[in-house]
């Protein structure tokens, strides 16, 4: 018989430190808490106790949508928070009741399953913050904390630095957002920096909040002007405090103007009236507020060949999207379930780790990024590397609109793939596209008849490769038809 001998070495707590505490840091805290002993979120903003739009998250007193994937994963994480928004203001808005104007008509009334939460990003972000401290009692969240640098001893990265002080952490991950600095005090000291793909959209918004004084309107609307011609595009959302969001957007310099007259005609210019309707009708709460975002920016951290343990960058810092379609916060979401993954895999401390995390981001990424850019290249003024197929896609496109006016199967399918909910390739299975076939030729708007044969096939798409894009394949086509403006269906404004 044999004895054996267990010495229980004692374990060093893990610690991870998370560089801010916007919607990306605040997904990456919940996801490592179930893997680190400590979690240590450090922002450098004042963090309000209200769900007011704070200094360094400017775009947040912007319209926000959290689509379905998102949704799915927050109300994981945290149960209870559609309800906890709910009986702070929230407005559940079913998509059949959200009005759709897109491709010279409105699409067919449809349910896919996802009921779109409206509220103010402020409102997201503090009952998020306020959750994750309440039920995961390893995290705390630092505010007015500017991290300076990361520590980076014997190739890796082993904590920050805050008023000069270092801070130890098994992992560090950064979710500063899209100007983050950290990768670039990496090549400082000899790490590659990731290549980077920029898609120039040079796109504007602006936004009002106001209190209707009278009478009714749709729960909510969305208006898309064809990128072809015009590209303006606005939105009308209701909000928590019997307030409603308005929000206008241009490309490539036709920005919405800040004054107010030029803004309710900015938004009349639109080819439905309901934006212009409730202004006229309403009460304004706010000035015009404006964001611009020259380009769609994405890193290609699963490219680097080094990148240091005890380090990744994750959110916006990782891809930042024309924020048209609202991916932002879900693909956040989706990175942090990912690292989430990794870690539960490699451990915390794993050299590894950086790596397999990148991999999965990467993948989660792909398919909003293809979304975006495919939709943006609708607009001939868009430039940069442009997936391959996307002209040849969106000559589909236009009866993917005329379909969206008829076919409310056709809606759903389109609903759920823009909701990051269903693989793109739905789209493109032989039954769906024969419903938008048949169903185009069923819309209301009066349209030259295209040829049967403007249809592309997928498998006998040309397989050659433009400069800087991937090989054509059905489902980048499929990405493309989900998200393009002019499929009768604005990815941002998804009615869940
Ligand atoms: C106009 C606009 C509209 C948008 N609409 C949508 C939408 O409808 N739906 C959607 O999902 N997404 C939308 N987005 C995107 C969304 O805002 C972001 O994807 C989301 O906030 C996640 O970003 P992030 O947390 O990675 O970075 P950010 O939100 O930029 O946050 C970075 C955080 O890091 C902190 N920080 C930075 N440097 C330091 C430092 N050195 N030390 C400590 N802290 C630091 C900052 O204070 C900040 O809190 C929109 C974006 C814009 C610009």
């Amino acid at each position: 018989m044999s004895i054996t001998t267990r010495t229980h070495a004692k374990r060093t707590p893990t610690t991870a430190i998370v560089i801010g505490a916007s919607m990306a840091g605040l997904v990456t805290a919940r996801a490592l808490s179930d893997h680190a002993d400590r979690v240590v979120v450090l922002d450098r903003d004042r963090l309000p106790a209200a769900a007011v739009t704070r200094q360094r998250v400017p775009q947040s007193a912007h319209t926000h949508i959290l689509l379905g994937a998102g949704q799915r994963l927050l109300d994981g994480w945290f149960p209870g928070l559609t309800l906890d928004l709910r009986l702070q203001g929230a407005v559940a808005v079913p998509p059949r009741d959200l009005s759709w104007f897109q491709g010279g008509a409105h699409r067919a009334p449809a349910d896919a399953g996802v009921t779109l939460v409206s509220m103010s990003r402020p409102l997201l972000e503090t009952t998020v913050r306020e959750r994750l401290l309440s039920r995961c009692r390893n995290v705390t969240i630092s505010d007015d904390v500017a991290v300076q640098g990361l520590v980076v001893q014997a190739g890796r990265v082993t904590g920050v630095r805050v008023d000069g002080i270092d801070h130890r952490a098994d992992l560090v991950v950064d979710c500063s957002g899209r100007t983050t600095p950290f990768l670039d005090q990496l090549a400082d000291v000899g790490y590659p920096s990731p290549d980077v793909s920029a898609i120039r959209i040079q796109m504007a918004y602006g936004t009002r909040v106001v209190r209707p004084r009278e009478g009714d309107g749709p729960l909510g609307a969305l208006v898309i002007d064809d990128p072809t011609r015009g590209h303006r595009l606005g939105t009308m959302l209701p909000i928590e405090g019997g307030r409603w969001i308005v929000t206008l957007a241009g490309f490539h310099g036709d920005a919405p103007p800040t004054d107010p007259e030029a803004f309710a005609a900015f938004a009349r210019s639109l080819p439905s009236p309901e934006l212009a309707d409730l202004l006229d009708r309403s009460e304004a709460l706010t000035p015009v507020l404006t964001h611009g975002m020259p380009t769609s920016r994405r890193r290609h951290v699963e490219r680097l060949d080094r990148t240091p343990p005890g380090f990744v960058v994750l959110g916006d810092a990782i891809c930042s999207f024309n924020p048209v379609y609202g991916q932002g916060m879900s693909s956040a979401a989706l990175q942090a379930d990912a690292l989430g993954h990794a870690v539960a895999r490699h451990g915390l401390r794993s050299a590894r780790l950086a790596r397999s995390f990148y991999r999965r981001a990467a993948k989660v990424v792909d398919v909003p990024w293809r979304i975006a850019a495919g939709a943006d290249f609708a607009d001939p003024r868009t430039t940069g590397p442009k997936p391959v197929g996307t002209d040849l896609v969106n000559r589909y496109l236009a009866r993917m609109v005329l379909a969206s006016h008829a076919s409310a199967p056709v809606v759903r399918k389109l609903l759920l793939v823009q909701n990051l909910l269903a693989p793109p390739a739905t789209l493109m299975t032989p039954a769906t596209m024969l419903r938008v076939l048949l169903a185009s030729s069923r819309s209301a708007v009066v349209r030259r008849p295209t040829s049967v044969t403007d249809i592309p096939v997928p498998r006998s798409a040309p397989r050659s490769r433009d400069k800087g894009s991937a090989a054509i394949d059905p489902h980048h086509h499929a990405l493309a038809l989900a998200s393009h403006p002019a499929a009768g269906a604005h990815p941002s404004m998804i009615a869940r």
